[in-house]
């Protein structure tokens, strides 16, 4: 069977040793409060909930799915997964909810370093049932950021005490990742409201029944609107309109046309959602809705990408436990469990391998959401504009990283858990293949990995001359350089700066070849994004090492940190110089054939 341990010891590692949190915590005004008791009482009460309240529910919520069906008054109503409603209350009277809210309107302004270990151990124990939470994050971060502050008022307390909820609603039948050609409309009402019309597909918590209200943020065109991505602007829809005193009022006309069936996370509700002169309300200025989307998306994409690190983390677990367990063959080294007419899987070095792909990965991944959580506070919080900008900087460059990598490896994971059970793990019963169908999704919304990758190439390396990516190598260079003389791992260290180089040259190869080729970045992107996450693996696994590598004789914990990063030394990174040399191949290979010969 699937198991999960929220991985504590490893968190609180990555916190304290790798990042010194408290101090970062310590440095600015707005994080002062978070000491490293608080840190660790809020992560064991995470991890208490993720175990034994959502994991739970996880193959229950999947086998059953959310159910649709047609309500009396005209309005169609979604039944979540038993369970899910008494977990939902759980969560939000324990104040999770309310985690990363602004304290000015009743949120715990939790520093984003500390949070993205909350989201792990929720989207580890429960993808589907993670997604109701993560969406009204988002919701509250994106009014936050841009709303009026009537509308603060009137919408971030509920959704921080979880009475209500929040979506997200871009896409459209016809337009996905073109949202330039959304056909949603909003005509002034003339009181300042506005009549909000169109169908908004595949919306994430749309419908269902764990709230009292539920807040869409929808892209929609004035009537006036300028074709394309300037004539978007962003409303404000409620599902129940909201009377002054902040009371649910009466119903909106949106309506839920039906939920999608799909490959995986079946407990979470994804809608079609019909918009009928809905009552909406703008928000900040018109024609900046997609803009202020993306100020959701930075977090949305990272909360995503940390998906795919959760599941990645409860494959692993999931596969090592059962690798002690299964009998099958004897070691090439002669029998181990002589007791037993075969030995543990785990003997075998191509189990082996899986199990420390998946771990060596999400390690890597744990990490580096940590370092991404860390450039967003500051980014936000830091008296220091130049540090600031110089976060912001990372963040726009990291971020399509972080989520296409995490989701790329933690499926890689999933599918390697998998493989580790055998046929075992192609059946319903042993949880495996749930998490290979919940990490797939990862892949794929809040923009394909494709387009991250896009993205990443394009408009965050290429398109500024590779601006954002020197400030990113030289910390890199600086922390590597910090490093010379750690015993124990010299190779490593040396192996850190050749890949870095590597990369280096390859930006500087792209940069160059954009200029003469335009497909040159649609052609690397891909390639280009997982050479870059592999090397920021390596950049972060070398220093994790230099901790363990004078504790590692004493301490297992350590010398388990030691041989898995060995590991990916040497067994994951090679592949930088494959990638960087598919980079260097051009888009010839690709844009040789006439499109009639496919
Ligand atoms: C379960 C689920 C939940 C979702 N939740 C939400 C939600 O809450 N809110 C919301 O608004 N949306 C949501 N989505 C929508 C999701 O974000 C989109 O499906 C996704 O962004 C891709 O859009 P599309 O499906 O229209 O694919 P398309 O845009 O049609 O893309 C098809 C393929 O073409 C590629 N492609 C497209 N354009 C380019 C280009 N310019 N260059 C290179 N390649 C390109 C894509 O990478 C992809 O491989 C959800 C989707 C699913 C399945």
């Amino acid at each position: 069977m699937a198991v999960y341990k929220a991985p504590l010891r490893d968190m609180q590692f990555v916190l304290n040793e790798l990042f010194d949190a408290p101090a970062r915590w310590a440095s600015m005004d707005a994080t002062r409060e978070v000491t490293p008791d608080l840190a660790d009482a809020i992560l064991g009460e995470a991890a208490k909930l993720s175990e034994n309240v959502l994991f739970p529910l996880n193959r229950s919520g999947d086998e059953e799915g959310c159910q649709w069906s047609q309500g009396s008054d005209g309005f169609a109503t979604v039944k979540t997964p038993k369970g899910f409603r008494e977990a939902f209350r759980q969560l939000a009277e324990g104040g999770w909810t309310a985690l990363s809210g602004v304290p000015e309107y009743g949120g715990q302004g939790m520093p984003k370093m500390l949070t993205v270990m909350f989201d792990e151990m929720l989207y580890g124990a429960n993808s589907s049932f993670a997604l109701y939470p993560m969406l009204s994050n988002g919701c509250t971060l994106c009014i936050a950021s841009h709303a009026s502050d009537e509308q603060k008022a009137m919408y971030l307390p509920p959704i921080y005490e979880g009475r209500w909820c929040g979506t997200m609603c871009l896409t459209e039948p016809h337009s996905g990742t073109d949202l330039g050609i959304i056909r949603t409309k909003a005509v002034p009402n003339g009181d300042g409201s506005f009549a909000v019309s169109g169908t908004k597909i595949f919306i994430t918590g749309g419908e269902h029944d764990l709230a009292e209200n539920i807040i869409h943020l929808v892209l929609a065109k004035l009537p006036d609107a300028p074709p394309g991505p300037k004539g978007i602007s962003l409303f404000i829809v409620p599902k129940y309109l909201v009377n002054a005193d902040g009371s649910v009022g009466a119903r909106n006309p949106v309506n839920c046309g039906s939920i999608e069936h799909k490959m995986g996370i079946k407990g979470s509700a994804t809608a079609v959602l019909n918009f009928d002169g809905a009552q909406g309300w703008i928000v900040g200025e018109p024609g900046n809705g997609l803009a202020y989307m993306f100020t959701m998306m930075n977090y949305e994409r990272l909360s995503i990408g940390i998906q795919g690190l959760g599941l990645g983390e409860v494959a692993y677990q999931s596969a090592a436990a059962y690798a002690k367990d299964r009998i099958q063959g004897r070691a090439a080294t002669g029998a181990v469990a002589k007791d037993k007419v075969a030995d543990p899987i785990i003997v075998h070095p191509d189990v082996r391998r899986m199990l420390l792909t998946a771990r060596a990965y999400s390690e890597g991944g744990r990490a580096f959401a940590c370092f991404v959580g860390e450039q967003l506070d500051l980014a936000k919080y830091h008296a220091d504009a130049k540090v600031r900008a110089e976060a912001d900087a990372l963040v726009q460059l990291l971020t399509p990283v972080a989520k296409a990598f995490f989701s790329d490896k933690g499926f890689e994971a999933c599918v390697a858990g998998q493989q580790c059970f055998g046929g075992h793990g192609y059946i319903r019963e042993w949880g495996m293949e749930q998490l290979v169908r919940d990490a797939r999704i990862a892949q794929i919304y809040e923009g394909t990995n494709g387009i991250q990758a896009l993205d990443l190439a394009g408009r965050k390396v290429a398109r500024n001359g590779g601006q954002y990516a020197q400030v990113y190598f030289a910390q890199m260079h600086a922390t590597l350089d910090a490093l010379k003389g750690v015993a124990g791992v010299e190779a490593e260290l040396a192996e850190a700066n050749r890949v870095l180089k590597l990369l280096e040259d390859t930006t500087a190869w792209l940069v160059d070849e954009a200029k003469g080729d335009a497909n040159a970045i649609g052609a690397a992107s891909v390639d280009y994004l997982e050479l870059f996450g592999l090397v920021t693996y390596a950049w972060l696994w070398v220093r994790m090492m230099a901790i363990a590598a004078p504790k590692a004789q004493a301490d297992a914990f350590y010398a388990a940190k030691l041989l898995t990063g060995r590991f990916y030394f040497q067994r994951l990174l090679p592949k930088a110089d494959a990638l960087a040399a598919q980079v260097k191949a051009g888009s010839q290979p690709l844009m040789a054939m006439d499109a009639g010969l496919f």
